[in-house]
């Protein structure tokens, strides 16, 4: 047999059941973990990769429909059971990330993480459902493959907290800050609300630093960051401004509200009782100067922050350890600043 020869015999199609015995070892040996489920939503195919990504053999979930068990601790359906059952509409209260693949409606992708109770570690599973239909295009079974994405979506989510987040406080950084008041903004122009913010700065810092020491003055940091945060609602914005100052951004809230807030962060610093002997009340202390602005087209957010930075300059001169707000009436706060 010349080498042509060899090569048309390898090419000759087997007959019709050897053709499905190689698909099923195919399918059996392919190294992306994938399963399928009949329309009756009980398993038919299980491959090793399967096994190896849940921890569950096959011979277990062969003939059942308890492949979910495999994912999840709660009854719920994988993205397969959405597709067999016409419940697709479903997805998007599911899963974390979805689409359906431009190729064809019926198949669907989506991310999510998964408990993964039998391996016992939450892993971030990458999934595509594709239905398959019979001559008369009937659906008659969906294959479900899975990738692994744990290892990029921890990437990402400690990418975005870098970008986000200030590493001695994890509150909100600077750049954060900038993002979510310019958003706040436009939002608060929109809709006609208020939009306070609060200028948070610690009193007599230094003093603390000199007589606590630099590791003394973080750790003292860390403590007023949480008890600022600690006050807040969940629209609300706390940010490390920089240094020893904080920023609280309260949407839809008028300036009689903000001073309220204000107030409350105020004294929930004081009652940390942290000795500071550098401040008038030997404990550690924080001024906070207020702003309230009703946005409009001709003003921006800056004149915001110069009104409650004004506001808190003046707590600083009547003695610090209090709030301070604007002497302007709300809705013109942002534009006389
Ligand atoms: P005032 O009441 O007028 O605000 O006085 P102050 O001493 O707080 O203000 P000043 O601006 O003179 O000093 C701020 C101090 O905050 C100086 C700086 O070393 C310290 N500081 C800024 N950032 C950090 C930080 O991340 N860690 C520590 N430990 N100290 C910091
Ligand atoms: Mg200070
Ligand atoms: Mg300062």
């Amino acid at each position: 047999m010349n080498n042509l020869q060899k090569i048309q015999h390898v090419m000759e199609f087997p007959p019709a059941e050897q053709q499905h015995g190689f698909a099923l070892k195919l399918m059996e040996l392919l190294v992306i973990p994938t399963f399928v489920i009949d329309a009756s939503g009980k398993v038919l195919i299980w491959n090793r990769a399967c096994e190896r990504l849940t921890g569950v053999p096959a011979y277990e979930v062969l003939g059942t429909a308890d492949h979910w068990r495999s994912f999840y601790s709660e009854r719920r359906p994988t993205l397969a059971d959405l597709v067999i059952q016409g419940r697709t509409g479903e997805v998007h209260a599911l899963y974390d990330q979805h689409a359906h693949r431009s190729e064809g409606a019926d198949n669907l992708c989506a991310e999510n993480w998964c408990e993964m109770p039998r391996v016992g570690k939450r892993r971030y599973l990458a999934v595509d459902a594709s239905p398959i239909y019979d001559a008369e295009g009937r659906l008659v079974a969906v294959v479900e493959t899975l990738r692994d994405m744990t290892d990029e979506k921890r990437a990402q989510v400690a990418l975005e907290q870098l970008a986000t987040r200030d590493g001695l406080t994890s509150l909100a950084n600077r750049r954060c800050f900038d993002d979510t008041l310019a958003a706040e903004w436009q939002r608060a122009l929109r809709q006609q609300q208020p939009l306070s913010l609060l200028m948070v700065d610690v009193d007599n810092f230094k003093q603390y630093n000199d007589a606590y020491g630099h590791l003394g003055g973080d750790e003292c940091l860390q403590r007023i960051a949480n008890a600022v945060a600690s006050e807040m609602r969940a629209n609300d914005l706390v940010a490390r401004y920089g240094g020893e100052e904080f920023a609280v951004i309260l949407p839809n809230q008028a300036l009689k509200g903000a001073a309220i807030v204000a107030e409350r962060i105020r004294c929930r610093v004081e009652q940390l009782h942290l000795p500071n002997l550098g401040s008038d009340a030997h404990v550690v202390t924080v001024s906070i100067g207020a702003a309230t602005a009703l946005p409009s087209v001709d003003t921006d957010p800056s004149q915001l922050v110069a009104t409650a930075d004004s506001a808190l300059y003046r707590a600083k001169h009547m003695g610090r350890n209090r709030i301070s707000l604007p002497f302007q009436e709300p809705d013109t706060a942002a534009s006389r600043a």
